[in-house]
């Protein structure tokens, strides 16, 4: 076991004394936070505002919106989909020209399956798991009711709700299979998929494989060259801190970006989009998985945080985020499990992600006394998912030790002193 890992005791200098020797807290005033008595543990479902956003958004709009008009878009906004998939493709152990920011998440894994499909006729399965995201599962879904063909979606099932057996997922992938899609962390419990062995197990029987890296990307470390994917989406909202519904990345390896083809054919797709041809020609290269004129104020406010992060280096950033998430899960052992609480994440700190979650009967309430706290108490803000999970973001860009220790010594004197009995089981629209 890592010494990292190991903390002498549950006093508040720990916290403190860790944060003293945490290499990335410089970065934490880089964020935009103007309440110290909130806790932001929820990173991982919309990241912090970065300063250098709010600066460079009020310049766009005023100097290239307001004054260069649509002289911007060839001073630079029409590059910004491949400029900024560049960066994330450092990221995510890519090629600079196999990454490209576009649309959403789930219209990207739209586009990519309806590609991979066409390129396995007469294989009918594709395989994912139950831990996946929902959304995930609709558009594959969706996307069979579409074709018609008599595609199945096979669903890998959980043993524990937490983690899903290396085995069990290997006793489906078959010569039949046409697609293995899965995200390479839970969004609920964290678990993390073995990239490398799964990718080879899938080329082996011929089938292809999508990872959707919404939980990882900018938290953990990604080799999608390494481990030969070919495929890939993911969420730039999250610990990448683009912005309420910023637009997403896709993935295509370089050798597949000229045979396959997604099926939305709109014109920045085409290999000449300003041409005004009446036939669609494909762009030969990873343009032609763009649909349309890219939103170009959500695509800038995407940069300054892209840059936070290389800057930072992912190899710090993960060597943070597993230090973190093992004190959270260390403070939990010593003041929640006692009251009722269990770890509803993968104990191995390599088998996670970079959010924990915490079980109880009265999570929802609890969440809700978390965050609707009154002063002098801490608000907390965490996720909560159905049916019982708190769900505890670490970014390790920003996240503090002493946010850790307050969060949790918070979610404490809740349930001890029985707080969450004042609220009600009443849901809101968002979680
Ligand atoms: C957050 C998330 C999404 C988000 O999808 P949108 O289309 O951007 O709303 C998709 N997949 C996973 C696994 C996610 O965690």
């Amino acid at each position: 076991m890592n010494n990292n890992f190991v903390f002498p005791n549950t006093d508040f200098k720990t916290a403190k004394n860790l944060d003293r020797l945490d290499e990335l807290a410089r970065y934490r005033q880089e964020f935009f936070q103007d309440d110290p008595d909130l806790i932001y543990l929820d990173g991982n479902s919309l990241g912090r505002l970065p300063f250098r956003t709010l600066t460079l958004i009020n310049q766009t709009i005023e100097n290239e919106w307001g004054s260069q008009l649509i002289r911007s878009w060839n001073r630079g906004w029409i590059e910004l989909p491949r400029r900024l998939g560049g960066k994330i493709s450092s990221l995510v152990g890519a090629h600079p020209d196999e990454v490209l920011v576009s649309e959403s998440t789930s219209t990207n894994l739209f586009k990519l399956t309806l590609a991979a499909l066409s390129e396995r006729p007469g294989r009918k399965r594709i395989i994912s798991d139950v831990l996946n995201f929902p959304s995930d599962l609709y558009i594959l879904q969706g996307i069979i009711k579409l074709l018609n063909q008599g595609h199945e979606l096979v669903l890998i099932p959980s043993r524990d709700g937490i983690t899903i057996k290396t085995e069990d997922l290997f006793a489906e992938i078959d010569a039949n299979t046409a697609l293995v899609c899965l995200t390479h962390v839970a969004f609920k419990s964290a678990f993390m998929f073995d990239m490398a062995t799964i990718s080879q197990k899938a080329h082996e029987n011929g089938a292809l494989v999508l990872w959707d890296l919404s939980h990882s990307v900018g938290a953990v470390p990604i080799e999608l060259n390494k481990c030969e994917a070919d495929l890939a989406v993911g969420c730039t909202y999250k610990y990448l801190n683009g912005g309420p519904g910023a637009p997403a990345f896709l993935f295509v390896r370089r050798d597949l970006q000229s045979r396959f083809l997604q099926p939305v054919w709109g014109w920045f797709a085409s290999k000449t989009p300003f041409d005004f041809e009446l036939d669609f020609t494909p762009a030969p290269d990873l343009a032609r998985f763009q649909v349309s004129s890219p939103p170009i104020l959500s695509m800038k406010a995407i940069e300054p945080a892209l840059d936070i992060l290389l800057e930072a280096g992912i190899e710090r950033l993960y060597k943070k985020s597993q230090q973190a998430s093992e004190y959270l899960i260390y403070l939990a052992d010593q003041w929640l499990v006692p009251l009722g609480f269990e770890l509803g994440s993968p104990r191995n700190v390599e088998l996670r992600g970079s959010h924990i979650s915490l079980r109880h009967p009265e999570s929802f309430r609890i969440a809700r006394a978390m965050i609707e706290a009154t002063p002098p108490a801490v608000k907390v803000i965490p996720d909560f998912r159905v049916p019982d999970n708190i769900r505890l973001g670490i970014t390790p860009i920003y996240t503090s030790f002493v946010d850790i220790y307050r969060g949790v010594d918070r979610m404490r004197a809740i349930v001890e002193q029985r707080t969450y009995e004042q609220y009600s089981n009443e849901r809101m629209t968002v979680t």
